[in-house]
C-alpha cells in the first residue's frame, strides 16, 4: 500500500540526476569511468528505495523497502572511495586483497540488514511514527561499524583530493575540488545532525538529501571540467611505466631512485641499486662531475646483444633553486642505430656479389693510401678483370654469368688479408689495394688469385665453365706523394697490357718515376 507524500519530490529530483550522470558515464571507456556509473547506479538505488520507503503505509512495506535500500547503501561509500583513487590516479592501491575486503565488507552489511529481524544487531526497535514518513529506530552495534565505514570513507576521500590536489594541474583541480564537495555534502548533512545536533531537515534523510547536491557538483565536475573524459594519470605512474631508464642521483653521485625499465637495463632486481653508487650500476656512464657532452651514448649488453642509449642529464633543483642532485635518462636508440647500420652496410656494398662496392673502396683507399704515407709503407693496387666474360654471358646465359661473378668475387676476397682492401668497380672488373706489401710479394698475391680463380669450377647444368682472370699490378710507392687515380690508372694501364698480350696473367705496371713534389 502506497500513500503520496510531497517529501519525496526532492529526492526523485536527485535520483533522475544520479540516474542520467550514471548513463552518461556508462559510455565513457575508463575505469574511472565504470566506477562512477556503478557509483551513480548506487546511488540511484539507494535513493529510489528510500522514495519507496516514505511512500509505503504500513510498517511490513517499509521495513521491506528499508532493507532493499542497502543494496546502494552498503556498497556506495566504498564505490565512492574506489572512485576516488581512479581519479586521483592510485588505482595502484586497490590491490586483489584491497578489492575482496571491500566487496566483503558490502556483501556482510547486506546480509546482516537481511538478518536483522533474528540478531537485531543493526536496529533496535523498528517502528512506524504518526506524522514521521520514516520508518524509526534504535541503532545496534552493527550500525556504528557501518557508519563507521561510511565515515572513513569519505574522510580518505577528502584526504586524497586534498594530497592530489598539491601536485594537479589546474584543469584538475578544479575537478577534484567539485568531486571532493560532492562526496563530502551529503556526510556533512549527517555530521551535523550527529555531532551539532542540528536537525537540518526534519522527517527526512539528510545524507540522501543531500545526494541532490552531490550529483549538481558532479555534473558540474563532469560537463564543465571534463572529469571522466580526461583522468589524471599520476607522475609516479608515469615513472613507472616509461620505455626510458631514470636514475636519480644525489650530488656525490649516488643513486637515491631508479624506475623499473633502468633496473631491467642494468640487470638489477626490484629493489636493487638504491644506495650503489653510479659507476656500480653503470660503469659506462661518464662521471656526474664529468664535463657534459650535448650527445653521450652509451652500449650496453643485454644478453649478447649490444644496445645503444643517449644519455640525457638535467639538474634536480629544490624548492630555493639550490642543485641537490641531477637525473639521468637513457633512451633506447638500438633500433634506430641498427637501421643505420643495415643503411651504411647497404650503401657500401655491391647488391650482387656482397663484396664493397666502388664508393667504399675510393673511400677507404684515400684513408689506407694516407696511412702508408704516415708509415712509408709500400702497397700495390690490383686491378682484375674477368677475360671474355661477354661470351661467358652468351654462351650460358646472363644467371650463370652473374653466377660466376659471385665466385669470383668470394675467391678472390677469400684469399686476400682481412686488412687488405677488395671491391667490385662495375660489370665484370674488381680492383683490390694491398696495404704493407712489396712488389714482389703483391706479385704473389695476384698470381695466387688468378690461379685460383682459373681453378674455379662454376657449373652451368653440368657443363663446367672456364673462367680466366687478367690482373694488373701498380706496386705503390707513397714517397712518391702519388693520389689514388693516379695509381689506379697505372693498374689499368697494365690491365690493358695483360689483356693484349693475351689474357690470364697478371702485368706489373712499369716503376713510376715522378718523385714526389716538394
Ligand atoms: P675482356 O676479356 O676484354 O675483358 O672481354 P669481356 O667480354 O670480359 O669485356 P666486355 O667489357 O666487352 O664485356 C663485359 C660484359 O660484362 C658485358 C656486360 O654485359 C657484362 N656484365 C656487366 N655487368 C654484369 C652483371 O652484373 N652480370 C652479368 N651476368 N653480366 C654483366
Ligand atoms: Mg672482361
Ligand atoms: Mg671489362
Amino acid at each position: 500500500m502506497l500513500a503520496y507524500t510531497p517529501m519525496i519530490l526532492p529526492f526523485l529530483a536527485s535520483l533522475t540526476l544520479t540516474s542520467g550522470l550514471g548513463a552518461v558515464a556508462a559510455g565513457r571507456p575508463s575505469a574511472a569511468a565504470r566506477t562512477f556509473a556503478w557509483l551513480m547506479a548506487g546511488l540511484s538505488v539507494w535513493t529510489l528505495c528510500y522514495v519507496m520507503e516514505l511512500s509505503s503505509a504500513t510498517l511490513a512495506g517499509k521495513h521491506a523497502w528499508l532493507v532493499a535500500k542497502y543494496l546502494g547503501a552498503a556498497p556506495t561509500p566504498l564505490l565512492w572511495l574506489v572512485f576516488c583513487l581512479h581519479a586521483t590516479g592510485r588505482e595502484g592501491w586497490l590491490t586483489r586483497p584491497v578489492r575482496a575486503a571491500l566487496v566483503g565488507w558490502a556483501a556482510l552489511v547486506f546480509a546482516v540488514v537481511c538478518t536483522d529481524s533474528l540478531h537485531h544487531l543493526m536496529w533496535t526497535d523498528l517502528r512506524v511514527v504518526p506524522g514521521e514518513p520514516e520508518l524509526q529506530a534504535g541503532h545496534g552495534p552493527f550500525f556504528w561499524a557501518y557508519a563507521a565505514v561510511v565515515y572513513g570513507s569519505i574522510v580518505s576521500s577528502v584526504v586524497l583530493f586534498t594530497r592530489f590536489y598539491h601536485a594537479a594541474q589546474p584543469m584538475f583541480r578544479r575537478q577534484g575540488l567539485l568531486l571532493a564537495l560532492g562526496g563530502f555534502v551529503p556526510l556533512a548533512g549527517r555530521m551535523s545532525e550527529d555531532l551539532l545536533g542540528l536537525d537540518l531537515l526534519p522527517h527526512v534523510d539528510e545524507v540522501i538529501f543531500f545526494f541532490l547536491f552531490s550529483a549538481v557538483l558532479f555534473a558540474l565536475a563532469l560537463f564543465r571540467y571534463g572529469a571522466l573524459r580526461l583522468v589524471p594519470i599520476a607522475h609516479h605512474l608515469v615513472i613507472h611505466n616509461i620505455r626510458a631508464g631514470i636514475v636519480v642521483l644525489d650530488l656525490s653521485g649516488w643513486v637515491v631512485d631508479l624506475n623499473p625499465f633502468a633496473r631491467e637495463l642494468f640487470g638489477l632486481r626490484p629493489g636493487e641499486g638504491v644506495g650503489a653508487s653510479s659507476q656500480d650500476v653503470l660503469p659506462s656512464l661518464a662521471a656526474p662531475d664529468a664535463p657534459q657532452t650535448p650527445e653521450e651514448e652509451i652500449t650496453l649488453l643485454r644478453g649478447h646483444e649490444p644496445s645503444y642509449f643517449t644519455v640525457q642529464r638535467s639538474p634536480i633543483r629544490g624548492a630555493s633553486g639550490q642543485v641537490s642532485g641531477q637525473a639521468v635518462v637513457l633512451f633506447d636508440i638500438t633500433a634506430r642505430r641498427e637501421a643505420e647500420q643495415q643503411l651504411q652496410h647497404l650503401a657500401q656494398t655491391d647488391a650482387l656479389t656482397g663484396v664493397p662496392n666502388r664508393r667504399h673502396f675510393t673511400a677507404q683507399a684515400e684513408q689506407l693510401l694516407a696511412q702508408a704515407a704516415r708509415d712509408g709503407q709500400p702497397f700495390a693496387v690490383l686491378m682484375l678483370d674477368i677475360d671474355r666474360f661477354k661470351s661467358i654471358n652468351d654462351t650460358y646465359g646472363h644467371p650463370a654469368g652473374d653466377e660466376v661473378l659471385r665466385a669470383v668475387a668470394r675467391t678472390c676476397q677469400g684469399r686476400l688479408r682481412r686488412s687488405d682492401l677488395f671491391a667490385r668497380c662495375g660489370g665484370e672488373e674488381f680492383a683490390a689495394l694491398l696495404p704493407a706489401t712489396s712488389a714482389a710479394e703483391a706479385e704473389q698475391v695476384a698470381e695466387a688469385l688468378r690461379e685460383a680463380v682459373e681453378a674455379l669450377s662454376v657449373q652451368d647444368a653440368g657443363r663446367p665453365i672456364p673462367v680466366t682472370l687478367s690482373v694488373g699490378l701498380a706496386p705503390g710507392d707513397p714517397a712518391l706523394g702519388l693520389g689514388l687515380d693516379a695509381w689506379l690508372a697505372q693498374a689499368d694501364d697494365a690491365l690493358y697490357a695483360a689483356k693484349v698480350g693475351g689474357r690470364n696473367r697478371v702485368t706489373l705496371a712499369p716503376p713510376a718515376l715522378v718523385p714526389a713534389a716538394g
